[in-house]
């Protein structure tokens, strides 16, 4: 063999072995991760192409050129298509079915121009061997569909480069130079091909093979240096993006560096214009949010937009690996549901199912706190209790459910007399009880009367039937010296329940002290 053509055999051999490592490296040790299958596909196919070419080389007949050409041309035209499937997969772009059929249609075409080339012609005008060469080197002329192929090659590799670089805006720093790998890796069957169209490669020998090595190379350093289609800038985005949580952060200076959408469900003001200005300048209009954001603690914030919404607030510190302060993260989980539960359990565990007012366990926990208050600094308070008469014979005669509904009626009664201050509480069956701060004397008389009178005089309605109740009252009102502890809400209860069994016994229907 001629020392020359020993070279460049050499050389395309070389890069056909370092395509086949590539593959088998991408196949075997990464395997995972987006755009990777393609690679490992586009590989072998390069492989195959690469080594078809330099048997083609050391040919030294028509015949010979011809078998090599047609194995070549196995792989060759599906290989910008894979270029295309790559970088899309790459980048996450989703391909479409119809979209994949059109990328198909130019390399069918080829396969089928390219192998019946000798009826037609119109894949190579010629096929000889040069007779300037020192060794024979295949001598192609290219005919419409081979131009045709080479505007396909340009077209799948342009429309890749625009779709790494659409992608290169968005992306963070060491994710750009990976992007960039991949663009040059694009650009060069570009020049390569340049150089062979316009005869300016050594001897008419095509770059190809050997430029297709430097595409997989470049190629193949994005992904086993860094790593890229696995740590994906992508990848980064969707999570940031896709997150229920929103975030926002913050470099040491308090300056928005960057927030995701969900962060805007919180600080619906969040523009990207408004990264690089102070987060407390962006949320000065809701007061309590720029409060919690300024005093850095972790806790739940009500938020009210119409519709009230609670999100967990949370701080985190952001250092790099020499433990360098860099700034914050502020993440907003919205536990909405979980209070409005709590909120719920609040509710069902204080309050009596039946008639709407506190449970006995809640009025006495909620009474002797605020006894216990009082009993410190002293003053006045009162208690009425009220049981209703007769009740027996309201159930025996009407059922059940008038004795529920004249329940409910009562209570509602109760409520509406009371002053916010009071509390009230169903103490038993249809005994209730309220708790009166500040309350003299005459003033809880009054108001047992009031109530009294008005119970007496509505009209309870259940099952078509009308009935009127009346109810007994004791009341018992104190005047606590500061700091005398011996006052408790039992002794009350004791006082106020003597007071209602008297009123039984004067004939129902009255209040006794
Ligand atoms: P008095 O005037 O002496 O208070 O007579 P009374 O019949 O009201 O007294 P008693 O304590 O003997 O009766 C209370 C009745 O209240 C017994 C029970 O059936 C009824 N009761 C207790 N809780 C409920 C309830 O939730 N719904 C209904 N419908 N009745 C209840
Ligand atoms: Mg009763
Ligand atoms: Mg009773």
């Amino acid at each position: 063999m001629h020392s020359e053509l020993l070279k460049y055999v050499v050389i395309v051999g070389s890069s056909g072995v370092l395509i086949l490592a590539l593959s088998l490296y991408g196949a075997f040790k990464i395997r995972e991760g987006p755009g990777v299958k393609h690679y490992v596909i586009l590989t072998c196919m390069s492989a195959v192409f690469a080594f078809g070419y330099m048997f083609e080389m050391m040919s030294t007949s028509i015949e010979e050129v011809k078998f090599w050409l047609s194995i070549e041309y196995l792989p060759l035209p599906f290989i910008p298509a894979f270029i295309v499937l790559m970088c899309f997969n790459y980048v996450g772009k989703k391909i479409y079915p119809a979209f994949y059929y059109l990328l198909f249609t130019v390399p069918i075409i080829t396969i089928f121009t390219h192998n019946t080339n000798e009826w037609h012609h119109l894949y190579y005008k010629k096929v000889g061997f040069r007779s300037d060469t020192p060794f024979p080197v295949a001598d192609l002329v290219a005919g419409p569909f081979h131009y045709l192929h080479s505007f396909y090659l340009f077209v799948c590799i342009m429309l890749s480069v625009i779709v790494l670089l659409m992608e290169l805006r968005k992306s963070a720093f060491q994710f750009q130079i990976q992007i960039l790998l991949m663009v040059f890796g694009l650009l060069t069957p570009v020049i390569a091909s340049y150089f062979y169209l316009n005869k300016l490669s050594p001897y008419g020998i095509d770059l190809g093979p050997v430029s297709i090595g430097l595409t997989c190379l470049f190629h193949g350093v994005a992904i086993f240096m860094f790593r890229s289609f696995n740590v994906v800038p992508i990848a980064r985005d969707v999570v940031f993006e896709t997150m229920k949580e929103g975030v926002v952060v913050l470099n040491q200076k308090g300056i928005v560096v960057d927030f995701n959408n969900a962060a805007r469900q919180v600080i619906p003001m969040l523009h990207h214009r408004m990264v690089g200005e102070h987060v407390l300048s962006i949320v000065k209009e809701n007061k309590a949010l720029a409060t919690v954001i300024q005093e850095r603690k972790d806790c739940d914030y009500r938020h009210e937009t119409g519709v009230i919404q609670h999100f967990h607030v949370q701080f985190s510190e952001i250092y790099n690996t020499s433990q360098v302060y860099l700034g914050q993260m502020i993440t907003f989980s919205d536990v909405t549901e979980r209070v409005n539960m709590q909120e719920e359990l609040r509710k069902i565990a204080s309050i009596d199912g039946l008639t709407g007012v506190y449970n006995r366990t809640f009025f006495v926990r909620q009474a002797e706190e605020m006894l216990r208050s009082l009993t410190k600094r002293g003053g006045l308070a009162a208690v009425i209790m009220f049981d209703i008469d007769y009740f027996k014979t309201v159930n025996d005669t009407y059922g059940h459910e008038m004795g529920d509904a004249v329940l409910r009626k009562i209570s509602e009664i109760v409520q509406k007399n009371v002053r916010p201050t009071d509390i009230v509480g169903r103490y038993g069956g249809e005994e209730f009880i309220i708790y009166l701060p500040a309350t003299a004397l005459s003033e809880v008389y009054s108001l047992a009367e009031q109530l009294r009178e008005a119970i007496q005089n509505t009209v309870i309605e259940a099952n078509e039937v009308k009935q009127f109740v009346t109810a007994s009252f004791g009341v018992a009102a104190f005047d606590i010296q500061p700091g005398n502890a011996s006052c408790t809400l039992d002794e009350f209860v004791r006082k106020a329940d003597q007071a209602l069994y008297t009123a039984k016994r004067n004939g129902r229907n009255c209040v006794e002290v």
